[in-house]
């Protein structure tokens, strides 16, 4: 084989992003809201300098190549330092979502084996809630004041000043090494670890930065409301950090008021976020739309749950403003498609236009796809034959951190399932129709109806019980609970619901419970969801 004559040693690892930003855009400005709502603003050399110290610090806090640090953070510039820092000394940031029930964050700390973990002094709440059940070896506390920090535990800014950045030089990272880490739901288990590496993420960010993707230059503000715990904020951070872009860090308020200011103020060019966040941001945009100037916003980034084409066409035509929707997986680092308009498809009437914009879009660059039927044949890209999306490329996942026997979730070839059912056009445009995994995604974030299922069949009252998904207006779906009782047995709505109280995140509750004859079901005895939704299909909330 006559073997090509480029560096192909070259390691596509964070720090080649860090060092190009540092040579290049040492001024350009990283802005975050405090928590007392005060902005903070500092340029990319003071945010690599720190990103270097806390490199240094993690070292001399015992932490080596490997380890994982954990976070249970806001996005804010200390985050963004850890999202370098750790991996560029060759650790692996861990971000952790707090809005999980105690017993799974007790969960996920141990099976990453997190040895160091970062809090918001406002989500110390959050770590005391589990801390009794997990055992890491530092907490250090995210704070502004940095006074109170609780006793055993460390203040970031002190670990910081104890490094000086001239002492830090990069090590030699190979570009397999893993560099972040996250945990998604399980339908029925426990949650499960994507590892994602340097190349992964560093090809992903490369792509996000194409134009037909969402293009990011050093003239951008990109403003991530998805949070950093949430698959990396979409890569947000390190797309915005490899174009030079100025990155503007909401903290904790994410109230639309607080997020048209920060949009208007720091003339905010790019934003992402899950549906709920830009209905509310929409509503506030309506009552007053000469109050607010979006004038300088290039794209919204709308994902996580299905765009309604009403948010999307509202957008543009009220605020002229494009929504571009996007389709991801925790597994996919995440992104897999972008429902950008193909070149050959912009002569077409803008209603036809639309049609394929609030579609999840075509894949993205070195995203491959099929659709499979049930009964293991590849579907036609008609738009019309459905099936299971599987997907390859180099930011997908080939397995579970530590848990070799989740292995369902890959064919044999090697590509991911993703358990959402997808009609494919002719263009290559994904439409997603259903979901094949028992979870209810509520304003973004995962409920795992088997775990209510079985929580409530643990009721002394109860025969059968399924939890299935109900479109909501705000939140885009949430669960309702439908019981069957036994026979010569009672129990209200109240008394299951507050049987399940305790057990679960507020959140996870469902929203109401019904209690018919019977569930039905397949011929071996399973819940048939499929006929249990079309049910329920005109269901309505009384209230939420
Ligand atoms: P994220 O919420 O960041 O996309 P998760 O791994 O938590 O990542 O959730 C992925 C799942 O969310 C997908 O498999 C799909 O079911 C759903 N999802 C993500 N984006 C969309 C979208 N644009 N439209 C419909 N469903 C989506």
């Amino acid at each position: 084989m006559l073997q090509g004559l480029t560096s192909d040693d070259y390691q596509l690892v964070l720090p080649t992003i860090l060092r190009r930003a540092e040579t290049l855009y040492q001024n350009q400005e990283i802005v975050t809201r405090r928590p007392d709502k005060s902005f903070h603003r500092y340029t990319y050399v003071d945010f690599i300098a720190r990103a270097k110290k806390f490199a240094l610090a993690l070292k001399d806090l015992g932490v080596e190549p490997g380890d994982r640090v954990g976070t249970l953070c806001s996005n804010h510039y200390q985050h963004l330092e850890t999202y370098f820092g750790v991996p560029s000394g060759g650790a692996v940031v861990h971000t952790i979502n707090p809005r999980l029930h105690e017993d799974d964050l007790a969960y996920i700390v141990n099976h990453a084996e997190d040895k160091v973990l970062l809090v918001d002094e406002a989500l110390l709440s959050v770590y005391e809630s589990f801390r009794e059940e997990v055992n890491v070896e530092h907490v250090i506390v995210v704070s502004e004041s940095g006074e109170d920090i609780p006793d055993g535990m460390l203040s970031y800014e002190d670990v910081l000043s104890g490094a000086d950045e001239g002492d830090f030089s990069y090590p030699e990272i190979d570009e397999k090494q893993a560099a972040a880490m996250c945990y998604t739901s399980g339908t029925t288990g426990r949650p499960k670890g994507a590892l994602y590496s340097h190349r992964a993420l560093v090809l992903h960010a490369m792509m996000a930065n194409m134009s037909n993707v969402f293009g990011f230059n050093d003239s951008d503000c990109i403003l991530p409301i998805v949070p950093m715990f949430h698959v990396n904020a979409w890569g947000l951070p390190f797309s915005a950090t490899l174009a030079g872009a100025k990155q503007m860090m909401p903290g904790a308020h994410l109230d639309p008021a607080s997020i048209l200011e920060d949009f208007e103020q720091e003339k905010v060019t790019f934003t992402a976020g899950v549906p709920t966040v830009f209905m509310g941001v929409l509503q506030t945009l309506d009552e007053e739309p000469e109050k607010h100037d979006l004038s300088a916003m290039r794209a919204i980034v709308i994902g996580g749950s299905a765009a309604p084409k009403s948010l999307i066409e509202a957008y543009k035509e009220r605020h002229g403003v494009t929504v571009i929707h996007a389709w991801g997986m925790t597994e996919m680092s995440p992104i897999g498609t972008v429902a950008n308009l193909k070149g050959e498809l912009e002569q077409l009437p803008e209603e036809e236009q639309l049609e394929y914009r609030s579609k999840q879009g075509y894949p993205v660059p070195f995203i491959e796809i099929r659709a499979r039927e049930d009964e293991g044949s590849l579907v036609p890209w008609n738009d019309e034959a459905m099936g299971e999306l599987e997907v390859s490329g180099p930011w997908v996942s080939k397995a579970y951190y530590n848990a070799p026997e989740e292995d369902e979730e890959f064919t044999e070839d090697g590509w991911f399932k993703t358990g959402d059912i997808v009609s494919i056009d002719e263009q290559g445009y994904i439409n997603i129709q259903d979901r094949d995994k028992d979870l209810v995604k509520s304003g973004g974030e995962w409920i795992s109806s088997v775990q209510l299922e079985n929580a409530l069949m643990a009721h002394a009252a109860v025969a059968e019980a399924a939890v299935i998904a109900i479109p909501h207006e705000k939140w885009d779906e949430r669960p309702l609970a439908v019981v069957v009782l036994k026979e010569g047995e009672s129990a209200t709505e109240d008394d299951l619901k507050s049987h399940l109280a305790g057990d679960f995140a507020k959140f996870w509750l469902p929203d109401a419970v019904e209690f018919i004859e019977e569930i039905p079901k397949t011929a071996t005895g399973k819940f048939l969801k499929k006929e249990l939704r079309e049910q329920f299909e005109d269901y309505q909330f009384a209230q939420s």
